[in-house]
Protein backbone atom coordinates (compact mmCIF):
# COMPACT_ATOMS: atom_id res chain seq x y z
CA UNK A 1 0.00 0.00 0.00
CA UNK A 2 1.34 3.40 -1.19
CA UNK A 3 0.58 6.52 1.17
CA UNK A 4 -0.37 9.75 -0.33
CA UNK A 5 2.40 11.95 -1.83
CA UNK A 6 2.86 14.43 1.13
CA UNK A 7 3.69 18.19 0.08
CA UNK A 8 6.89 18.80 1.98
CA UNK A 9 7.99 22.11 0.17
CA UNK A 10 9.20 24.69 2.89
CA UNK A 11 9.62 27.97 0.92
CA UNK A 12 9.48 32.37 1.78
CA UNK A 13 8.90 34.59 -0.31
CA UNK A 14 9.72 38.17 0.45
CA UNK A 15 7.31 40.52 -0.93
CA UNK A 16 8.46 43.50 0.84
CA UNK A 17 11.81 44.19 2.96
CA UNK A 18 11.61 47.58 3.73
CA UNK A 19 10.90 49.61 7.07
CA UNK A 20 9.44 52.66 7.89
CA UNK A 21 7.70 53.97 5.30
CA UNK A 22 7.43 52.48 1.49
CA UNK A 23 9.98 54.06 -0.59
CA UNK A 24 9.24 54.19 -4.58
CA UNK A 25 11.18 55.04 -6.89
CA UNK A 26 14.17 54.18 -9.48
CA UNK A 27 16.45 54.74 -6.13
CA UNK A 28 15.20 51.57 -4.65
CA UNK A 29 14.36 49.32 -7.70
CA UNK A 30 16.69 46.68 -7.18
CA UNK A 31 15.79 45.92 -3.29
CA UNK A 32 12.46 46.92 -3.51
CA UNK A 33 10.43 49.61 -1.75
CA UNK A 34 7.49 47.85 0.11
CA UNK A 35 7.15 47.51 3.76
CA UNK A 36 7.10 44.31 5.44
CA UNK A 37 5.34 41.16 4.03
CA UNK A 38 6.57 37.12 3.88
CA UNK A 39 4.59 34.80 2.61
CA UNK A 40 5.31 31.22 3.88
CA UNK A 41 4.54 28.15 2.56
CA UNK A 42 4.80 24.40 4.80
CA UNK A 43 3.54 21.58 2.27
CA UNK A 44 -0.64 22.73 1.81
CA UNK A 45 -0.33 25.43 4.78
CA UNK A 46 0.40 28.92 3.65
CA UNK A 47 0.60 31.62 5.65
CA UNK A 48 2.04 35.80 5.77
CA UNK A 49 3.86 37.21 8.20
CA UNK A 50 3.31 41.35 8.45
CA UNK A 51 0.90 42.89 6.49
CA UNK A 52 2.97 45.63 4.91
CA UNK A 53 2.53 47.18 1.90
CA UNK A 54 3.61 44.04 -0.05
CA UNK A 55 0.37 42.52 1.00
CA UNK A 56 -1.48 44.11 -1.88
CA UNK A 57 0.61 42.59 -4.39
CA UNK A 58 0.74 39.09 -2.92
CA UNK A 59 -3.13 39.53 -2.46
CA UNK A 60 -3.38 40.19 -6.16
CA UNK A 61 -1.10 36.79 -7.31
CA UNK A 62 -3.57 34.96 -4.17
CA UNK A 63 -6.59 36.36 -5.97
CA UNK A 64 -5.20 35.55 -9.44
CA UNK A 65 -5.39 31.81 -8.40
CA UNK A 66 -9.45 32.08 -8.29
CA UNK A 67 -11.03 29.67 -5.66
CA UNK A 68 -11.65 31.05 -1.85
CA UNK A 69 -8.91 31.92 0.16
CA UNK A 70 -8.61 30.72 4.49
CA UNK A 71 -5.68 32.53 5.12
CA UNK A 72 -3.71 33.37 8.59
CA UNK A 73 -1.93 36.41 8.93
CA UNK A 74 0.65 36.93 11.81
CA UNK A 75 1.63 40.55 12.65
CA UNK A 76 4.97 40.89 14.69
CA UNK A 77 2.94 43.82 15.74
CA UNK A 78 0.54 47.16 14.66
CA UNK A 79 3.06 49.87 13.62
CA UNK A 80 1.96 51.16 10.09
CA UNK A 81 4.73 49.63 8.30
CA UNK A 82 3.51 46.42 9.21
CA UNK A 83 -0.15 46.94 9.17
CA UNK A 84 -0.26 49.74 5.70
CA UNK A 85 -1.65 46.99 3.29
CA UNK A 86 -4.58 44.98 4.81
CA UNK A 87 -7.09 47.76 3.80
CA UNK A 88 -6.01 47.32 0.58
CA UNK A 89 -5.47 43.08 0.86
CA UNK A 90 -8.03 42.09 -1.99
CA UNK A 91 -8.78 39.12 -0.53
CA UNK A 92 -10.55 41.37 2.17
CA UNK A 93 -13.05 41.97 -0.75
CA UNK A 94 -14.31 39.01 -1.53
CA UNK A 95 -17.27 37.22 -0.18
CA UNK A 96 -16.22 33.75 0.95
CA UNK A 97 -12.79 34.27 1.59
CA UNK A 98 -11.84 33.40 5.28
CA UNK A 99 -9.11 35.70 6.84
CA UNK A 100 -7.81 35.20 10.48
CA UNK A 101 -5.43 38.17 11.67
CA UNK A 102 -3.05 37.17 14.68
CA UNK A 103 -0.73 39.53 17.00
CA UNK A 104 0.90 38.41 20.11
CA UNK A 105 1.80 41.97 21.73
CA UNK A 106 -1.50 43.18 22.40
CA UNK A 107 -3.01 40.70 24.85
CA UNK A 108 -2.34 42.21 28.37
CA UNK A 109 -3.40 45.56 26.64
CA UNK A 110 -6.90 47.48 26.87
CA UNK A 111 -6.87 47.73 22.92
CA UNK A 112 -6.97 44.10 20.62
CA UNK A 113 -6.50 43.94 17.59
CA UNK A 114 -9.56 44.13 16.23
CA UNK A 115 -10.06 47.50 18.23
CA UNK A 116 -6.45 48.53 16.08
CA UNK A 117 -7.91 47.44 12.63
CA UNK A 118 -10.95 49.07 13.62
CA UNK A 119 -9.91 52.27 14.68
CA UNK A 120 -6.84 52.58 11.11
CA UNK A 121 -9.97 51.49 9.06
CA UNK A 122 -12.07 54.00 10.69
CA UNK A 123 -13.29 57.59 9.03
CA UNK A 124 -11.62 59.72 8.47
CA UNK A 125 -9.04 57.87 8.41
CA UNK A 126 -10.00 55.55 5.86
CA UNK A 127 -13.59 55.32 3.65
CA UNK A 128 -14.39 51.95 4.30
CA UNK A 129 -15.35 50.42 7.71
CA UNK A 130 -13.90 46.94 8.75
CA UNK A 131 -18.08 46.03 8.32
CA UNK A 132 -17.88 46.60 4.59
CA UNK A 133 -15.28 44.45 4.30
CA UNK A 134 -17.01 41.13 2.36
CA UNK A 135 -14.22 38.71 3.95
CA UNK A 136 -14.81 36.82 7.12
CA UNK A 137 -12.61 38.10 9.04
CA UNK A 138 -11.36 37.27 12.43
CA UNK A 139 -8.75 38.31 15.42
CA UNK A 140 -6.75 36.29 18.00
CA UNK A 141 -4.39 37.97 20.47
CA UNK A 142 -2.10 35.20 21.44
CA UNK A 143 0.36 36.24 24.16
CA UNK A 144 4.39 36.26 23.12
CA UNK A 145 5.84 33.55 23.97
CA UNK A 146 3.20 30.80 23.59
CA UNK A 147 3.79 28.04 21.04
CA UNK A 148 0.89 27.97 18.11
CA UNK A 149 0.62 24.66 15.85
CA UNK A 150 -1.62 26.02 13.40
CA UNK A 151 -1.77 22.32 11.18
CA UNK A 152 0.06 19.26 11.78
CA UNK A 153 3.26 19.34 11.29
CA UNK A 154 3.69 22.92 11.74
CA UNK A 155 4.99 24.54 14.95
CA UNK A 156 4.99 28.98 15.57
CA UNK A 157 7.15 29.35 18.74
CA UNK A 158 7.08 33.20 19.47
CA UNK A 159 8.98 35.52 21.80
CA UNK A 160 8.52 38.97 22.84
CA UNK A 161 11.04 41.86 21.19
CA UNK A 162 12.45 44.74 22.57
CA UNK A 163 10.03 47.47 20.77
CA UNK A 164 8.25 50.07 21.89
CA UNK A 165 4.63 49.09 21.84
CA UNK A 166 5.93 45.43 21.93
CA UNK A 167 6.87 43.08 19.11
CA UNK A 168 6.79 39.66 18.80
CA UNK A 169 9.23 37.25 17.41
CA UNK A 170 8.38 33.94 15.02
CA UNK A 171 10.40 30.29 15.07
CA UNK A 172 8.61 28.37 11.94
CA UNK A 173 9.17 24.87 11.98
CA UNK A 174 8.28 22.17 9.62
CA UNK A 175 9.77 18.73 8.55
CA UNK A 176 12.66 18.98 11.05
CA UNK A 177 13.70 22.67 8.92
CA UNK A 178 13.18 26.11 10.71
CA UNK A 179 12.68 29.62 9.80
CA UNK A 180 13.10 32.62 12.56
CA UNK A 181 11.75 36.48 11.80
CA UNK A 182 12.74 38.61 14.02
CA UNK A 183 11.79 42.36 13.70
CA UNK A 184 10.96 44.63 14.83
CA UNK A 185 14.08 44.76 17.90
CA UNK A 186 16.54 47.00 19.19
CA UNK A 187 19.26 44.53 20.94
CA UNK A 188 21.01 45.16 24.26
CA UNK A 189 24.37 46.92 24.46
CA UNK A 190 27.66 45.05 25.83
CA UNK A 191 26.44 41.46 25.14
CA UNK A 192 24.05 39.47 23.43
CA UNK A 193 20.45 38.69 24.11
CA UNK A 194 20.74 35.38 25.45
CA UNK A 195 16.82 34.66 25.27
CA UNK A 196 17.07 35.98 21.81
CA UNK A 197 20.10 33.68 21.11
CA UNK A 198 18.25 30.90 22.64
CA UNK A 199 14.85 31.29 20.19
CA UNK A 200 17.13 31.20 17.09
CA UNK A 201 19.74 28.77 17.82
CA UNK A 202 20.62 26.16 14.88
CA UNK A 203 17.96 27.80 12.75
CA UNK A 204 18.42 27.45 9.07
CA UNK A 205 16.95 31.23 7.70
CA UNK A 206 17.62 34.30 10.49
CA UNK A 207 15.71 36.95 9.26
CA UNK A 208 16.48 39.74 11.50
CA UNK A 209 16.02 43.73 11.74
CA UNK A 210 19.25 45.26 10.47
CA UNK A 211 17.39 48.99 9.66
CA UNK A 212 20.76 50.54 10.96
CA UNK A 213 24.79 49.99 10.52
CA UNK A 214 26.36 50.37 13.81
CA UNK A 215 27.93 53.68 12.78
CA UNK A 216 24.34 55.15 12.32
CA UNK A 217 22.92 53.34 15.26
CA UNK A 218 24.18 55.85 18.30
CA UNK A 219 21.99 58.43 16.67
CA UNK A 220 18.63 56.25 16.82
CA UNK A 221 19.41 54.45 20.14
CA UNK A 222 15.82 53.85 21.75
CA UNK A 223 14.23 54.04 18.28
CA UNK A 224 13.06 49.80 18.88
CA UNK A 225 15.94 49.20 15.73
CA UNK A 226 19.17 46.98 15.21
CA UNK A 227 21.97 46.86 13.24
CA UNK A 228 23.52 44.18 10.29
CA UNK A 229 26.23 44.15 12.80
CA UNK A 230 24.29 42.64 15.86
CA UNK A 231 22.46 40.24 13.30
CA UNK A 232 26.14 38.92 12.09
CA UNK A 233 27.21 38.43 15.39
CA UNK A 234 23.63 36.63 16.58
CA UNK A 235 24.20 34.53 13.68
CA UNK A 236 27.60 33.60 13.94
CA UNK A 237 26.87 32.41 17.59
CA UNK A 238 23.51 31.03 17.40
CA UNK A 239 25.40 28.92 14.63
CA UNK A 240 22.19 29.75 12.21
CA UNK A 241 22.21 28.16 8.52
CA UNK A 242 21.31 31.78 6.71
CA UNK A 243 21.50 35.58 7.82
CA UNK A 244 18.55 37.41 6.23
CA UNK A 245 19.53 41.35 6.42
CA UNK A 246 16.00 42.66 6.82
CA UNK A 247 13.81 46.05 7.23
CA UNK A 248 15.77 48.02 5.28
CA UNK A 249 16.07 51.66 6.44
CA UNK A 250 14.61 54.40 3.93
CA UNK A 251 17.79 56.08 4.24
CA UNK A 252 19.50 53.35 2.64
CA UNK A 253 18.57 52.63 -1.23
CA UNK A 254 20.29 50.77 -3.80
CA UNK A 255 23.43 51.65 -3.86
CA UNK A 256 23.75 51.58 0.41
CA UNK A 257 22.47 48.38 0.11
CA UNK A 258 25.03 47.05 -2.43
CA UNK A 259 27.26 48.35 -0.11
CA UNK A 260 25.90 46.63 2.88
CA UNK A 261 25.39 42.99 1.41
CA UNK A 262 29.16 43.34 0.16
CA UNK A 263 30.83 44.14 4.15
CA UNK A 264 28.20 41.39 5.89
CA UNK A 265 29.63 39.30 3.38
CA UNK A 266 32.47 39.99 4.55
CA UNK A 267 31.84 39.75 8.16
CA UNK A 268 29.32 36.40 7.77
CA UNK A 269 30.00 34.50 4.85
CA UNK A 270 25.95 33.32 4.80
CA UNK A 271 24.65 36.53 4.63
CA UNK A 272 21.75 38.00 2.44
CA UNK A 273 19.70 40.94 1.38
CA UNK A 274 16.32 40.63 1.70
CA UNK A 275 15.03 41.89 -2.20
CA UNK A 276 11.38 41.93 -3.25
CA UNK A 277 10.83 38.88 -4.72
CA UNK A 278 13.47 36.79 -3.32
CA UNK A 279 12.69 32.88 -2.32
CA UNK A 280 14.32 31.30 0.32
CA UNK A 281 13.98 27.08 1.22
CA UNK A 282 15.31 26.44 4.10
ZN1 LIG B 1 8.83 48.23 11.24
ZN1 LIG C 1 7.79 48.84 14.75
Amino acid sequence: MTSPEQNSDFSIRFWGVRGTIACPGPKYARYGGNTSCIEVCCGDYRFILDGGTGLRPLGEKLLAAGQSLELELYLTHTHLDHIAGLPFFPPMFKPGNKIRLLCGHLHDSDEKLRDVIVRMTAAPLFPVPLEAFSAELSFVDFRSGETLQPRPGVVIRTAPLNHPNGATAYRIEFGGKSVCYVTDCEHREGGLDEPLLDFIRGTDIFIYDSTFTEDEYPKFRGWGHSTWQEGARLAEAAGVGEFVIFHHAPEHPDAVMDAIAEAAHARFARSIVAREGMVLRP
